[in-house]
């Protein structure tokens, strides 16, 4: 079965054609700086690469069909027609409350998606951009939309109500929703594989350590708690977002600055994490980089970091009443051996010790625990275009 999923952004929309069975990848791409110019990325196994090339892309439309040009091209396409595109899968970051899974999109489903929007004013109206944009193409094709926020619906009122007004919740629908769901979902079924254990079994603890990070709590295949909140700027620091903090100092620093809402919000969004604590960079690499060269305040950046996740696992080891394993993944989570010893040092007592010579390396499916330690530390690298390509599938499948 060959499925094209679309994650589409403002301006960009990422794309992978896949096979899901087989887990074979036969083409992805990048549509870069629609409604601007339009750069045009493609990659498929044994074919030549086409990068950054100019694509006028005046509307998502015109990236979609380069999309498409692309897949079934004579010389450089991996299929024949559009035809042999059985489904297609979409991202869409917000399904509020009405999404606690994947769904088929029809005229019902799009228009409760749009009533999500004022949740992720930014992300959403890509998100519906893009499947319009596809369905105006491939009418006949089935399009099915998975959501962010979907795993993370399982969790219970008591973790994901906030201490406000509760008309707050009940009006406006502020809570808990948390994100990154396809990918701690992904990973808590791929660490359940690897322990060779029923997830019903288990308790998880999944670190998703990226540019955005957030950590979730999974019991029994079961999302209970997750760092980010109503939106995703909450949690640990990451690379620009502040992560949690005390919201009394919005007020105090929007006083002092005579800055306004919008403005605090473009610090706390785009000036802080481990790039505002460093002055560096918000990239981690730059910021191992730095702190090696002596940058104290790129030193503190990582340890800030490293011990807000820590406090998490213990938080959630706590919540769920012990743990079975803690998984790291992501850009960070899978290829920084050191960020990993660090998060997971002092944690001993908890039955959490790593092997530094198994921890040596990155970017595979590996178990680092030491011998005799009772919680599996597992290193699972992501890939949410397989889960959204296998939802896809299955639901397409009937
Ligand atoms: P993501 O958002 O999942 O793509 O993760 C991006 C982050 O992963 C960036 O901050 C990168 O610096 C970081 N990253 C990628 N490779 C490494 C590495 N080898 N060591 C440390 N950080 C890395």
């Amino acid at each position: 079965m060959n499925i094209l999923v679309i994650n589409a952004g403002s301006s960009s929309l990422k794309y992978q054609l896949l096979d899901p069975d087989s887990q074979k990848v036969l083409a992805k791409g990048l549509c870069e700086r629609i409604g601007i110019d339009g750069k045009f990325t493609y990659k498929a196994p044994g074919k030549e690469t086409v990068d950054a090339v100019d694509v006028a892309m005046p509307s998502h439309a015109e990236a979609i069909q380069a999309v498409l040009d692309a897949l079934v091209d004579g010389k450089n396409g991996v299929i024949g027609s559009m035809k042999e595109i059985d489904a297609v899968g979409h991202r869409v970051v917000h399904g509020g409350e009405k999404f606690a899974k994947s769904v088929r999109i029809t005229g019902e489903v799009m228009a409760a998606i749009e009533e999500c929007n004022p949740l992720a004013p930014l992300h959403n109206p890509a998100n519906i951009i893009g499947i319009k944009a596809c369905q105006a193409l491939m009418p006949d094709t089935p399009m099915v939309a998975v959501f962010d926020t979907a795993f993370h619906q399982t969790m219970s009122p008591v973790a994901y109500t906030y201490a406000l007004p509760y008309e707050y919740y009940q009006n406006d629908k502020v809570r808990r929703y948390g994100f990154h769901g396809t990918s701690h979902k992904y990973v808590a079924g791929r660490a359940a594989a690897m322990l060779g254990r029923p997830i019903e079994e288990l308790k998880l603890i999944s670190c998703h350590l990226g540019n955005g990070s957030s950590i979730t709590a999974i019991d029994g295949g079961k999302s209970v708690d997750t760092s980010m909140g109503f939106t995703p700027l909450a949690g640990v620091p990451m690379g620009t977002r502040s992560g949690d903090l005390d919201a009394g100092i919005l007020e105090y620093l929007m006083n002092k600055h005579g800055m306004d809402i919008k403005e605090m919000l473009n610090v706390l969004n785009k000036k802080s994490g481990v790039q505002g604590i460093s002055g560096v960079s918000s990239d981690f690499r730059d910021l191992d980089n730095a702190a090696e060269q002596g940058s104290e305040r790129a030193a503190l950046a990582l340890q800030a970091f490293e011990y807000s996740v820590k406090k998490y696992i213990g938080a959630y080891a706590a919540a769920m009443g012990g743990v079975d394993a803690v998984i790291f993944t992501a850009g960070v989570g899978e290829n920084s051996k050191d960020t990993r010893a660090k998060i997971v040092s002092g944690l001993e007592y908890m039955g959490i010790k790593i092997d530094a010579e198994k921890n040596n390396f990155r970017g595979e499916e590996r178990d680092i625990s030491a011998d005799g330690a009772s919680v599996r530390t597992l290193v699972i690298p992501t890939n949410e275009e397989l889960m959204i390509a296998m939802d896809t599938a299955a639901i397409a499948r009937g």
